[in-house]
């Protein structure tokens, strides 16, 4: 056994931490940062500079040589550049270790090669990134060194955002201004901010590195493009919280020791419900800070697979016929003082409060459920959501049997009458049930679910970034929580104005609530009737992040302009176009050079096989009809492969845009699937020793 670790003594230990600043920064600095920390202000450079070298002495005493700016441009994952802190040596030969206020809180990477959808034309390729000293810096420790980690946002010399976290955070002081906007109205004076609360839970899956290593498949695009599936699959669903094997187990402790020394609360794991699957979820916190910390869970489940002889797959889909990955980003908003608005609370007084954000988020997710699916949209997850395993492409939220009743009763009776007389609110309720106990009946099929005080959207999928789902709840509660403020600022009699507007709200928008069961074709049906969009696909989703709905309401709260968003959609038909580019090639490479020829040399020994055999005077049956099946399916297979090769071809033709990736949805996509369906069949008849890849069962249930 390895010596016992002591939680509470590494947990944050290289993180720049509040304690850090403390004790290291003089006093007046340490209120001064804290003041721009909270007031969101433009920290002074003479307190930067200050900060920056506390900072520095702090990293270089953990081993530190470099720092470097992370951000999180629009490829998904983060991106930095190393600089170390040696100044040029004096004339002695000596250098020194240096970090000023201005490198800490302004880096310029030349960002030409970042996707920018057309922002940042090349000749004025230089982007910025600026410190985000809400989300602490931290120490880093891997094969490089020890680096120190500064969290930035990235945009252009122009301002435009050319990340993910720019938006997200104008997007938490759009929801911070409104929802105390609310909060005044119902009497709150104390709460000075609200926070949206994020708690991500990652599912991953993992494989034995060597197996990974013999197929390119896994290795150049994240899943398996072709495999036929092992004798068995997830179907006894005994891994789902099954006991965690050895290795696994000792991964998972190298992977959490790794993140609370980072300060990220990584709380559980388990196995998840398909073989070699599982998941870790850390404790919620702050949406911005949760989002960098699940990049950094993300990075740390990779590098420590590497170090345990694995490799961990965060792809949405990486092998047909068993479940993919998710994230579940699980959300609420929060006062400083500690109010969750999603809270029904225990008053009738809170009732009423949580009633009406309550009814506001039911409006906010049905008129812009296009946007909420949109934000979980990758090429991967398109394998997943309308799958039967995932939540369905349908927006739809779950309240529960008791919730969902209150909101009945309150549509149809609506007691209208502005009295409290009998003990009877006007809302029609006395008090409200408590929700959190009816959440124990999970609705795992819904797509975004109320769990007792915080809602679970589930669309999101693992491999993605979660700032843009988080942008875009915190950006729809904003607009709905304004537009309630704007009649109720007005209304004269306040109690009866809020509950006409929860009548309202819920008669409205009442078509957005379902408890049943998401996976079944039925619900598809009922949507339809009930005019809920089901988009299927990325390239399907896309165009409504440019609609005028989309665009009047992201420039209202100065989340996103009219070209940003442009710029997004842009980005996002090239990664698909990009990403699907990549797994047709990566197929036609597996087609032609491993199996074709590893298919020959198998008709090969069986023709040889048959004339031995027959020459020997004995029929050879069995091995002519092998012998013509698995010739069949090589034709089958060659002339899927042409047929790949001439699509493909077409599309990467095409200009750049919406119209190159529909080519690659429309017409490649279906030609990998013409590919695959052959190959999977001849997996099953030729000898496994000639087979160029590890197999679906090696991979699933040899880690
Ligand atoms: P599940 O049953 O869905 O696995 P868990 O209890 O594991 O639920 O919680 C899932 C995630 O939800 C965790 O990351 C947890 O910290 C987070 N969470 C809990 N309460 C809140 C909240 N009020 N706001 C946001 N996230 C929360
Ligand atoms: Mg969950």
């Amino acid at each position: 056994m390895s010596k016992t670790m002591n939680v509470s003594e590494i947990f944050g230990e290289n993180v720049f931490s509040d304690r850090v600043m403390q004790e290291r920064l003089p006093k007046k600095i340490y209120r001064e940062l804290k003041k721009t920390m909270n007031e969101g202000k433009e920290l002074d450079p003479e307190v930067a500079d200050v900060v920056a070298e506390a900072m520095k002495n702090w990293a270089v005493e953990k081993g530190a040589t470099h720092y470097t700016h992370i951000f999180q441009p629009l490829t998904g994952v983060t991106a930095e550049k190393h600089d170390s802190f040696i100044t040029a040596p004096r004339e002695d030969g000596t250098v020194l270790m240096e970090f000023s206020g201005k490198e800490l809180i302004k880096g310029e990477p030349d960002a030409s090669s970042f996707p920018s959808g057309g922002l940042r034309a090349t000749f004025e390729a230089r982007g910025y990134t600026a410190w985000d000293c809400t989300s602490p810096a931290y120490v880093r420790e891997d094969a490089a060194g020890a680096i120190l980690c500064i969290p930035t946002a990235f945009c252009s010399y122009t301002g435009e955002a050319l990340d993910q976290k720019t938006p997200l955070m104008r997007s938490m002081e759009a929801v911070n201004e409104q929802a105390l906007r609310l909060l005044r109205l119902f009497g709150n004076t104390t709460s000075k901010r609200v926070t949206p609360s994020v708690g991500p839970e990652q599912e991953y899956f993992l494989v034995d590195k060597q197996k990974y290593l013999q197929r390119k498949d896994l290795i150049f695009t994240g899943r398996t493009l072709f495999g036929a599936m092992p004798p068995k699959g997830q179907e006894l669903d005994d891994h789902y919280f099954g006991t965690i094997r050895q290795r696994i187990a000792s991964y998972m402790k190298d992977v959490d020791e790794e993140l609370w020394k980072l300060g990220v609360s990584a709380k559980t794991q388990h196995n998840e419900v398909a073989p070699a699957q599982h998941e870790l979820a850390p404790i919620y916190a702050e949406a911005n800070i949760a989002v960098d910390h699940n990049q950094l869970v993300m990075k740390i489940l990779k590098k420590t697979a590497c170090q345990h002889g694995l490799h961990c797959l965060l792809h949405e889909k990486p092998f047909a016929g068993v479940n993919g990955s998710g994230k579940h980003n699980n959300w609420s908003i929060t006062t400083d003082d500690g109010i969750n608005l999603l809270d029904p609370g225990k008053t009738p007084h809170e009732n009423i409060q949580f009633l009406l954000v309550l009814t506001c988020i039911l409006k906010a997710v049905d008129e812009h459920a296009d946007l909420l699916r949109e934000s979980a949209a990758d090429p991967g997850n398109d394998h997943r959501l309308g799958a039967n395993e995932a939540p369905p492409a349908i927006i739809s939220v779950f309240l529960g049997e008791q919730l969902e009743d209150v909101i009945e009763q309150l549509i149809s009776t609506g007691m209208a009458t502005h009295s409290k007389k009998g003990g009877v609110l006007h809302t029609g309720v006395k008090t409200l049930p408590d929700f959190a106990k009816d959440a124990t009946d999970r609705n795992r099929t819904s797509p975004f679910a109320f769990t007792g005080n915080k809602f679970e959207f589930r669309m999101v999928g693992s491999r993605d970034s979660i700032a843009s789902p988080n942008t875009v709840l915190n950006t729809i509660a904003a607009e709905a929580f304004a537009e309630a403020c704007e009649v109720l600022e007005k209304a004269e009699d306040f109690d009866l104005a809020v509950h006409d507007l929860i009548k309202k709200y819920a008669t409205e928008h009442q078509r957005i609530i379902f408890n049943g069961n998401g996976y079944s074709d039925a619900w598809v049906e009922e949507a339809g009737r009930r005019g809920l969009p089901n988009i299927r696909s990325m390239v399907d989703a896309v165009p409504c992040l440019t609609t005028e709905k989309t665009v009047a309401m992201f420039e209202r709260f100065n989340v996103f302009s009219r070209t940003e968003l442009e710029a997004r959609a842009a980005i996002k038909y090239e990664t698909y176009a990009k990403d699907i580019n990549i797994e047709a090639r990566t197929m036609i490479d597996i087609a032609g050079k491993q199996i074709i020829p590893a298919v020959i040399r198998y008709t090969k020994t069986l023709g040889d096989t048959i004339s031995s055999v027959t020459s020997a005077g004995v029929e050879a049956d069995v091995q002519t009809e092998l012998l013509r099946e698995a010739s069949a399916l090589l034709a089958e297979t060659k002339r899927a492969l042409n047929e790949l090769i001439r699509a493909d071809a077409a599309a990467a033709e095409k200009e750049e845009g919406e119209e190159q990736a529909r080519a690659f949805h429309d017409e490649v996509m279906p030609a990998m699937q013409a590919l695959r369906a052959p190959v999977d069949k001849l997996e099953m008849i030729v000898d496994k020793e000639i087979w160029p890849m590890p197999s679906y069962g090696d991979l699933l249930f040899e880690v």
